[in-house]
């Protein structure tokens, strides 16, 4: 089967139509790129042909590269995959330079045959790598699409020629916010900002592109860094304005980074050096970078975790077979506050029928004028538009009345944390909607199987946390009770899909998984203030090992007084066993003081006007230093394993059924280290052994909660890993 078409019209134009087979969306694979180059000789060698147009076959112009091709390309060059990689990526190129050189003459630059690109909507990656060598960009108007290079998000970089020509297309101070942040744009921005050059009617495109082709000279099809006397824009890096450029590009790198992500250092050095030199020589450069960022393993982990395994996960992965499709028609959301506003606001936007109840009109009204309130940010941003609004609001059914929850086939309660509250509301919404309803509780901290008591139905009862806030936290947790059934599960899961989150499902225990894990993370920090460890100390050892924030920002951010009440409740759970009263004496102080974090203007930080400033010295008073602080590996060592022991023990136990999701709901659920692909990536990486050896240190050190676990210790007898073990790969070289 082809993924490209060819076909030339009576005015001489080649028309290359990119449409895989069987795909949503276009994704290049090698096989693909020879299929084009193929077609690309075939035009060029064709005398009838004057010039080229390629586009889609489908309402995408291209989704991007396929990352597994990549794992292929290592795999297939047995004991050089370096080599292979490299290699890959120069055949690659040699393609894509074929098409903008477009069969010129290397001397005069006469003699080629124009080649547009048009893109009938979202192009990412190589999706805009490819058009990036042609000679014109037209993109359909389109508001959906989107246009960009998202490679940095997975930990690599553009390597397909999208660094080295954006670079010398905008200049490296306009590329950056794409290159190194990923950022993408819908077409009119996007030819704002220069990444395209024309935005048409979607009607046009293909009129306007071949006219184009038609028109064009000799001069129009050569690229500026073809041409004598080409200057980079803004600068080349010996220039005054370059020289600030790129000094100061390479500092706020390091600072956003704190230099663990391979990629961004990698697609700097790769965008530097490749200004020093020709063209050609510059795509070496940067081939020669990217296959260095391919051999790191973290730019393996991230991608396997962020890409691969994401993917997998909302796909259904993990869904239960042989059952029907449970997409959501008809949503009741119980409790319209913080959680429950967000949850009707994802699932509107998502077309699904919402009635939110609260406990009066005027609750259950201001959960709804959320939705608006974000439609409305959406509209000025030119996100949204008021029509999209108006669809939005009118999905949503804000009420008192729990007859409205008629017909409903899912129900998910937002109400206060409190048992007696929940079953109220359970056995009220049961009621009210039929029998083939699936109920789902947001309970952040309650087991599900105690909740499900209040069920009629618990094998249709589950757990479903979402992350705060909804909108933007990309993570859902889905939870099984004792008796919750397939159906459930395949709901929940369904659910996610539509409202486009990523699922993880995992058993039901104390905490579940995301915050079994953050709180050890949290505690240790908290601890480690009580012992005396310099704050700044514990802060920015987190920062360094790549977390977003460090564990007193965390705590800051969630309120001390969410903290209190969760260690008074797990207190009174568990009774003798409970392990935190160190972490108490310093959280429970804080709150006596009213240092209630950030919504209160004082917690472990000083706010000015709402602004986090400094570090509070109050902490140092209360808790002076010992004489010699710790070392930046032992602070480090004790908040990465707090959080990392807690993940294998909920393996051990089974509370996560799939590393997968251990690692993907890892980043997802809390910013765990993104660079290293999550906690078992990360033991991977160091090797079970060595983790056992830290854990022994510790537990000597610190207590038995550093105590390793019967697997980890069982794994690093036998030297295996975690990946190895569970999902078969190859062990590690
Ligand atoms: P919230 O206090 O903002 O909202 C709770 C809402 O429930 C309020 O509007 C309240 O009026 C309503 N309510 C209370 N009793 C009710 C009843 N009998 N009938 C109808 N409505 C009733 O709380 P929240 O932060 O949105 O949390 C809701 C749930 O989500 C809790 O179980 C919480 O543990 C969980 N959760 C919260 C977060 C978070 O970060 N806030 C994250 C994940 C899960």
């Amino acid at each position: 089967m082809s993924d490209f078409t060819y076909d030339v019209d009576a005015e001489g134009v080649a028309t290359l139509t990119w449409d895989c087979p069987g795909k949503s969306m276009n994704v290049m694979s090698f096989e693909a790129f020879d299929e084009l180059s193929a077609l690309i000789d075939k035009a060029l060698g064709d005398a009838a042909v004057k010039g080229i147009v390629i586009t889609s076959g489908k309402d995408s112009f291209a989704g991007g590269m396929d990352l597994n091709v990549l794992a292929r390309l290592k795999a297939e060059a047995g004991d050089e995959p370096a080599r292979g990689v490299f290699e890959g990526l120069m055949h690659m190129h040699g393609i894509l330079r074929k098409i903008e050189r477009a069969g010129m003459d290397a001397k005069t630059n006469k003699g080629g045959k124009p080649i547009a690109a048009a893109l009938t909507g979202t192009a990412m990656g190589i999706g805009l790598e490819l058009p990036l060598a042609c000679h014109r960009i037209f993109a359909a108007d389109n508001p959906k699409a989107k246009i960009g290079l998202p490679e940095i998000m997975v930990g690599i970089f553009p390597g397909g020629g999208g660094t080295t020509r954006l670079v010398r297309k905008m200049g490296a101070m306009a590329a950056a916010p794409f290159l190194l942040e990923g950022k993408a744009l819908a077409p009119a921005k996007a030819a704002e900002a220069g990444l395209v050059d024309e935005v048409v009617p979607a009607g046009e495109l293909l009129a306007r592109a071949r006219a184009w082709v038609l028109a064009a000279t000799d001069e129009d099809i050569v690229k500026p860094w073809d041409k004598k006397g080409y200057k980079m824009p803004g600068g080349a890096p010996y220039t005054p304005a370059g020289f600030q450029t790129y000094v100061g590009a390479n500092a706020m790198i390091l600072g956003k980074t704190q230099g663990v992500y391979p990629a961004a250092k990698a697609l700097l050095a790769a965008a530097y050096e490749g200004a020093l030199v020709p063209f050609d020589t510059a795509l070496r450069v940067e081939a020669r970078w990217f296959t260095k960022v391919i051999m790191d393993p973290s730019s393996s982990a991230m991608i396997r975790s962020l890409f691969i395994n994401k993917q997998a996960l909302e796909k259904g992965a993990v869904r239960p077979e042989g059952v029907a499709d449970q997409r959501v028609q008809k949503l009741g959301v119980l409790g319209a506050g913080m959680m429950g506003a967000g949850i009707a606001l994802v699932s509107a936007m998502a077309g699904i029928e919402v009635v939110l109840i609260d406990q009066s009109q005027e609750a259950a009204e201001r959960g709804r004028a959320y939705s608006e309130a974000y439609m409305d940010k959406g509209i000025k941003r030119g996100k949204a538009t008021p029509e999209k609004k108006e669809a939005v609001l009118a999905r949503i059914t804000a009420t008192t009345d729990y007859a409205a929850l008629k017909g409903s086939d899912l129900i998910v309660e937002a109400v206060f944390e409190d048992p007696a509250v929940k079953a109220e509301v359970t056995a009220k919404a049961e009621a009210a909607a039929g029998e083939d309803c699936i109920f789902a509780t947001n309970t952040s901290t309650l087991p599900i199987t105690e909740l499900a008591r209040a069920s009629r139905r618990p094998e249709q009862f589950i757990g479903i946390h979402f992350f705060s806030p909804v909108e933007k936290m990309a993570l859902v947790e889905i939870i099984k009770g004792r008796e919750t059934g397939a159906r459930a599960v395949a709901k929940a899961l369904d659910f996610a899909r539509q409202i486009r989150k990523t699922p993880i499902v995992v058993n039901d225990a104390r905490f579940f998984y995301a915050n079994r894990c953050i709180i050890p993370y949290l505690n240790e920090g908290i601890r480690m203030v009580g012992e005396g460890v310099e704050p700044a100390l514990v802060e920015h050892a987190a920062r360094m090992l790549g977390f977003p924030v460090g564990p007193l920002q965390l705590v800051d951010e969630t309120s001390i007084d969410l903290a209190v009440k969760i260690a008074k409740a797990t207190r009174a759970a568990m009774g003798e066993a409970y392990p935190d009263s160190a972490v108490d004496e310093v959280i429970f102080w804080m709150a006596e003081q009213g240092r209630l974090g950030r919504k209160a203007g004082a917690g472990f930080y000083e706010y000015e006007n709402g602004k986090r400033s400094r570090l509070w010295p109050g902490l140092r008073e209360k808790y002076p230093a010992p004489e010699a602080q710790p070392a930046l590996e032992e602070v480090q060592n004790r908040l990465m394993m707090a959080q990392v022991l807690e993940a294998v023990r909920a393996l051990e136990e089974g509370v996560l059924e799939d590393i997968r999701e251990g690692d993907v709901g890892a980043i997802l659920g809390w910013g765990f280290a993104p660079w290293s692909g999550g906690p078992f990536s990360w033991l991977d990486r160091i090797g079970a052994a060595r983790a056992v050896e830290i854990c022994a240190g510790l537990e000597r050190r610190h207590g038995a909660r550093f105590a390793a676990p019967a697997l980890l210790s069982e794994m690093a007898e036998r030297g295996e890993g975690f990946y190895q073990r569970f999902m078969g790969e190859k062990a590690a070289a």
